[in-house]
């Protein structure tokens, strides 16, 4: 914990310290305000009020969602999402690692009665020079009942060992579009890692949905939750293969395509190739996409501006001479607020394009 002073002494602001390209993660502007276990209370006492107030917390038909969202509630350096009666914590800076304990106390007070386990989450989201050698585990509870709902729909989540807390909650609502578009269609998922926009189309009706990703593991939860909410639906099939590969060899049954990549760029200087990468992948699904057909296409890299995946998508548009029309522009959902002065916590970009 430091604080910030101007060069004549005066206070600005505290926060915590590491090294690297982010000195302070700034917690309070305020002299007075003590970093303690009122404090941690505080603030998440006011994510999960937001949440409640918009409609988010305390559903019936969906029991996933983010709590905390790093810097859009006012906690650089920390997130929690809710997996039903499971909170599930991961730590971003060296400073959250530290009093996780405290925060997980005042986690327990404010959520009394809406969980009963908290897992902690560190192991790949902290910096590896600070030499904390976190470990992941239960810091309270421990369920092994990992089943979470999202409007309706049930997902196994794999906070032991799956990507970021386990799931992709941020695809919320654009999953929920979706559904809308998916009945009679013939779907094709690219990127599907837990199968979630593949069991929404399945619930809009469509005719077919083929989820595709490089990841076996991937593969093998999508079919887990096709199987838990349609049992042995056949209009579903899953492939483990390479993107570019499958989008190669794939014919163009599709009239609906969703791509979903990982981020491409994890820093500036990788963007030139990022928005090649782009480019090429939205090309091939331009190329295959039927007369027609609708194609949600999307980027969650930080350092691709929306203006850069835009100029992306529509070049590949143009390459390939179709006639695109944007139907939908898509970000992240109202439990991964933005903090105003912290415009760069807007990271997901999405375009749902009718594609003649
Ligand atoms: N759409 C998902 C999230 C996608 S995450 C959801 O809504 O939950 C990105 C996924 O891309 C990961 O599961 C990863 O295994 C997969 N992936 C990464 N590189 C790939 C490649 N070259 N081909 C196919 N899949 C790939």
């Amino acid at each position: 914990m430091v604080e910030v002073l101007t060069q004549q002494g005066e206070f600005i602001a505290k926060g915590h310290w590491q090294i690297g390209s982010i000195a302070v993660r700034v917690l309070s502007f305020s002299e007075e305000e003590s970093i303690d276990g009122a404090f941690w209370h505080r603030r998440l006492a006011t994510a999960y009020a937001m949440r409640q107030q918009i409609g988010i917390a305390g559903r019936v038909d969906n029991n996933t969602y983010r709590l905390v969202h790093g810097e859009g509630d006012n906690l650089p350096g920390l997130v929690i999402d809710i997996y039903g009666r499971t909170a599930v914590m991961q730590a971003h800076s060296a400073g959250m690692h530290l009093v996780r304990m405290e925060i997980a106390a005042a986690l327990n007070e404010v959520m009394a009665g809406a969980i009963d386990n908290i897992y902690y989450k560190s192991e790949t989201t902290l910096p590896f020079k600070a030499d904390l050698y976190p470990e992941n585990g239960f810091l309270q509870g421990g369920s092994a009942d990992n089943v979470a709902t999202e409007y309706g729909l049930n997902f196994h989540i794999d906070w032991l060992k799956g990507q970021k807390t386990g799931f992709f909650v941020d695809q919320r609502e654009n999953r929920a579009l979706l559904e809308r578009y998916a009945k009679g269609r013939s779907v094709l998922n690219m990127f599907c890692y837990t199968g979630g926009f593949s069991v929404y189309a399945m619930r809009g009706g469509a005719k077919l949905v083929h989820s595709v990703d490089s990841s076996a593991k991937a593969i093998d939860l999508t079919n887990k939750n096709i199987a838990l909410n349609f049992h042995d639906d056949e209009r579903h099939a899953a492939y483990a293969e390479d993107a570019f590969k499958y989008l190669d060899r794939m014919g163009d049954q599709y009239d609906l395509i969703i791509l979903d990549p990982p981020a491409f760029a994890k820093h500036r200087d990788a963007l030139r190739n990022a928005l090649q990468g782009y480019r090429k992948l939205n090309v091939k699904a331009f190329e295959k996409i039927k007369p027609g057909g609708i194609l949600f296409t999307f980027s969650c890299s930080q350092a691709v501006s929306k203006e850069n995946f835009r100029t992306a998508v529509f070049t590949a548009a143009a390459m390939t001479g179709r006639s695109v029309r944007i139907l939908h522009q898509l970000t992240q959902p109202a439990d991964h607020p933005v903090n105003i002065y912290h415009p760069e916590g807007e990271y997901l970009k999405g375009l749902v394009l009718y594609v003649e």
